[in-house]
C-alpha cells in the first residue's frame, strides 16, 4: 500500500526549514501532500495563491510532492487523501508542547492517523515564519531563509 503523508501548516511563508522536512520525509513516505491550511476569517501576510505557486515551484523536480490549500480539519483532509500519516517538524520544546496536544486531538478525530515528527536540521532550527514576516514587513532581506524569491 502506498504511504501517503500530509504535511500541514500555515506556511506563511514556507521556509527552507519546511523544505528540509519535506525532502527528508520523502525517504519515509511514497507521497507527500503539502497542505496550506487557511482560515477564511483569518488574515494571512503572504497571499495564499502566491505561496501555493512558490511551494509548487520548489518541488517542480519532485513528482511525489503535491501542494494544495485547505480550509477544513486536517484529520478530515487526511481521510480524503487516504493518508494515514501527518508529517510535522520539531525545533524545540515550545514546538513539542503544541505538537503534542494537536497530535492527540488529530488521533481522536481520526484514529487511523499517526503523526510523525522530524527534528529540524541544525542549519534551519532558527528559521521561524513569524519572524520572517516581521523582517519582511520592515523591509529586511529574507531571501536566505526561503527556497524561492519572494
Ligand atoms: P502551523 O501554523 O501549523 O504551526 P507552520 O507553517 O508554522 O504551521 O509550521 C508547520 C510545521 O513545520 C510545524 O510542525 C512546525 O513545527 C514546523 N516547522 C516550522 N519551522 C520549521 C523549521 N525551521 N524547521 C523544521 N520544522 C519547522
Amino acid at each position: 500500500m502506498e504511504r501517503t503523508a500530509i504535511f500541514p501548516g500555515s506556511f506563511d511563508p514556507f521556509t527552507k526549514g519546511h523544505e528540509d522536512i519535506v525532502r527528508r520525509g520523502l525517504q519515509l513516505f511514497d507521497r507527500i501532500v503539502v497542505g496550506i491550511g487557511y482560515n477564511s476569517r483569518k488574515q494571512r501576510y503572504f497571499h495564499i495563491d502566491n505561496m501555493l505557486t512558490n511551494i509548487r515551484n520548489t518541488f517542480v523536480d519532485e513528482p511525489r510532492v503535491s501542494v494544495i490549500t485547505y480550509d477544513e480539519l486536517t484529520a478530515t483532509l487526511a481521510k480524503n487523501y487516504n493518508a494515514h500519516y501527518l508529517l510535522r517538524g520539531l525545533r524545540n520544546t515550545t514546538d513539542f508542547e503544541y505538537e503534542n496536544s494537536i497530535s492527540q486531538i488529530n488521533r481522536h478525530l481520526n484514529s487511523q492517523l499517526e503523526t510523525v515528527f522530524l527534528i529540524t536540521s541544525p542549519n534551519y532550527a532558527h528559521i521561524n515564519s513569524s519572524i520572517i514576516r516581521e523582517v519582511h514587513k520592515y523591509g529586511g532581506d529574507v531571501d536566505e531563509f526561503l527556497p524561492y524569491k519572494i
